[in-house]
């Protein structure tokens, strides 16, 4: 299974959750070894459901995981 940085993307909140599948996790993993881009991703969406899931924050704004998402989107779409 060959993942381009949009799969990635699309998958990325349920793979942070272990909501994937062992082929999916792996194809994943490969394609973040290799794609620093997704890595920082995966690293800055990692951090947002860290904040979110922790009761104690409330600076987080609504909506902010989402403008992050699309924007993000954005620049992987201009990046091709
Ligand atoms: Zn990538």
């Amino acid at each position: 299974m060959v993942l381009n940085c949009k799969h990635v993307w699309a998958q990325i909140s349920d793979y942070i959750e272990g909501d994937v599948g062992p082929e999916l996790r792996e194809a994943i993993e490969e394609h973040l070894a290799h794609c620093r881009h997704c890595a920082a991703v995966l690293d800055s969406t990692r951090n947002i459901l860290y904040l979110i899931a922790d009761d104690r924050t409330f600076e987080i704004p609504v909506g902010y995981s989402d403008r992050l998402h699309a924007r993000l989107q954005d620049e992987i779409a201009g990046g091709e």
